[in-house]
């Protein structure tokens, strides 16, 4: 990635404002059909995917409101997205436990598989089965038998690794020709006095501070900022006075959070548990993942600040209430929690209705809008869509429409989607077979664990890992002696993944703040190779840990245990940002 001066004077077909999924999803599209796109996010790419439940769904509890398009599409993508990147996404059992007293009983739990079945006729996954009480509780001892009456089970898809998921969209938009740059924010967009277009946009690399103004008369942008939908439209502006790009609010996220705890008694050993909340009736998921049980989530309204989103103390106990609950020998505690993480949904804005009529958070529609701004009751800008919603499931398709819109917009003829069945980087040529050879040539060198840890979260990328390791050696010793990761995995990061900071290593590339201690044991020997491979100094380092360690409070470390770590005053005020957890 070189500097932002050097887009002065290009020209772009496209320009993609935000690198979560759908945004990286949009520019591979755009790319591969032909167009002149550039992608900017103005954090690393990803956006909401790492707080996400990673599962690639159908949404079986989107038909209670009657959704059938969005689970028919949803579950065309999640089978397109087991054949298109079967080294990240991954079948999953899911099983749902049935008590008397649930809203959702037995008849009306069959009838939603039944249509989940019909609406996913053409799978390569197999179909429901429903379980009365004797064989489940045999297979699942760990459920609480009290009101039970049996169960049904289903298959849905994970994937581990969500954030990869999103790079290898960003990577293969990059080689089809896409200028990818996060750290990038778009800061203006502005119009000319009658109006009708945005003609210029200013960007600013957040790192450096530098500028730079592109021209735009003859360029689409696709806003697909999420849950910042609303303060991209709020850069706007109209000669030198500010003029927001929609008359209207078009974004009203909720929050969603998540715990991750170690394997625990009475934990499912056969996929994943859905569970309806005896609290408030809400689905939760307790999920296997990565050697550890994510489980979640909440569905709340967010009033704060966007970019700093956590899970709070009362979510956290909420999970692990319903939790114990459901699998009564898990006695799970606070201390038991190892990572929280939240995010927000970007759903589209619901007018407050009068005290007592309020919607549901979770009857809020999951289906994406492109909002295209040309309408004259929606700003009168011709070359401006945003995206409203969508889901990680559905993120091709949303780039499959954004696309065809954009040519559409530049009145030239709609080329035929590559997405659909082009596999994405890691996919190449992947085979099981790839692992075995890996396991031949680098068994000197390399654990069985570490290979195996490479091709689940790389596929055949794996193979520029493992390059790193023959020309430099020292590159093959792990990170951490309980981890399977390699160092050569930061130097990849670094070098052909666009991670600028150790929050991007930990959280989006590595997932090392995920699986233990807040990814805190790991910081020395990252700092090491970083300081020994990636060229980064010492006063470099020493800025990026306190921005970790500010990162890990306001994002990962549940307040409870900020206070044990001694870092809350009685107001619950952190006491100093930058020093606090070591
Ligand atoms: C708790 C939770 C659980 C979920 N679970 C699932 C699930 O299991 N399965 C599923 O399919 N979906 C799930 N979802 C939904 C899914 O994760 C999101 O809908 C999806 O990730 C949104 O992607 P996006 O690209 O539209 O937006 P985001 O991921 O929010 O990305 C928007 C990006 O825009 C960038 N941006 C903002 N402002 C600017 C600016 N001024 N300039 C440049 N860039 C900017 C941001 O930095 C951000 O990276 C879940 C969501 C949540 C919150």
């Amino acid at each position: 990635m070189g500097t932002l001066g050097e887009l002065t004077g290009q020209h772009f077909d496209l320009i993609v404002i935000g690198g979560g999924i759908n945004g990286a999803g949009t520019a591979r599209d755009a790319a591969m059909r032909g167009l002149k796109t550039l992608l900017i996010d103005k954090g690393d790419f990803g956006g909401a995917v790492g707080w996400s439940s990673r599962l690639i769904h159908g949404g079986l509890r989107y038909l209670e409101y009657f959704e059938f398009n969005l689970v028919r599409e949803s579950l065309r993508e999640r089978e397109r997205l087991l054949s298109n990147s079967p080294h990240l996404v991954h079948p999953l059992q899911m099983t749902i436990p049935i008590y008397r007293g649930n809203k959702r009983g037995p008849q009306l739990v069959r009838l939603g598989m039944v249509l989940y079945d019909l609406l996913s006729f053409d799978k390569t996954l197999p179909g429901h089965r429903m379980l009365p009480l004797a064989p489940f509780s045999q297979l699942f001892r760990g459920v609480n038998h009290n009101r039970l009456r049996g169960a049904a089970q289903y298959f849905d898809a994970q994937v581990e690794y969500a954030e990869q998921l999103c790079l290898e969209n960003v990577l293969s938009a990059q080689a089809a020709g896409a200028t990818v740059r996060n750290y990038t924010s778009i800061t203006r967009l502005l119009q000319p006095s009658e109006g009708g277009v945005v003609e210029r946009i200013t960007l600013c690399d957040l790192l450096t501070g530098e500028q730079v103004e592109l021209k735009t008369r003859e360029t689409v942008l696709i806003n697909t900022a999420g849950p910042w939908v609303d303060q991209v439209c709020q850069r706007g502006w109209q000669g030198d006075h500010p003029a927001p790009l929609s008359p209207r609010p078009l974004m009203g996220g909720t929050k969603g959070s998540h715990i991750i705890v170690d394997p625990f008694p009475g934990a499912p050993t056969d996929g994943a548990l859905y569970v309806e909340a005896e609290t408030d009736g809400r689905p939760y998921f307790i999920i296997p993942w990565l050697g550890k049980y994510l489980i979640g989530t909440t569905d709340l309204r967010l009033s704060g600040d966007l970019d700093e989103v956590k899970a709070s103390d009362e979510e956290v106990d909420y999970l692990l209430d319903e939790t114990n609950r459901v699998l009564p020998q898990a006695q799970l505690r606070r201390e038991d929690v190892r990572f929280t993480y939240a995010g927000v949904r970007p759903l589209p804005f619901v007018e407050a209705r009068p005290a007592g009529q309020k919607p549901k958070n979770s009857s809020i529609t999951r289906s994406h809008i492109l909002h295209d701004h040309s309408d004259a009751q929606n700003g009168d800008i011709s070359n401006l869509i945003s995206l409203i919603g969508g889901k990680l499931t559905t993120y091709r398709q949303v780039g499959e429409e954004l696309t065809t819109a954009v040519y559409r917009k530049l009145g030239r003829s709609v080329p035929p989607c590559p997405t659909r069945h082009q596999p994405l980087p890691g996919a190449i040529n992947y085979t099981p077979q790839a692992l075995v050879e890996a396991v031949a040539r680098y068994r000197d060198r390399l654990s069985v664990a570490s290979l195996q840890h490479l091709f689940s979260q790389y596929g055949t990328r794996s193979w520029d890992v493992l390059a790193l390791v023959d020309s430099t050696p020292a590159l093959a010793q792990s990170i951490q002696p309980d981890l399977p990761d390699i160092r050569a995995q930061v130097v990849y990061a670094v070098e052909k993944e666009m991670a600028k900071t150790l929050i991007d290593i930990c959280f989006r590339r590595l997932l090392l703040a995920h699986r233990a201690n807040y990814g805190r044991d790991a910081l020395a020997s990252l700092v090491e190779t970083l300081q020994q491979h990636c060229g980064w100094t010492q006063g470099e380092c020493d800025r990026q840990l306190q921005d970790y360690r500010h990162y890990l409070q306001t994002h990962a470390i549940p307040d409870y245990q900020l206070a044990i770590e001694g870092q809350l005053t009685r107001e619950g005020q952190l006491t100093d940002k930058s020093a606090a957890v070591n």
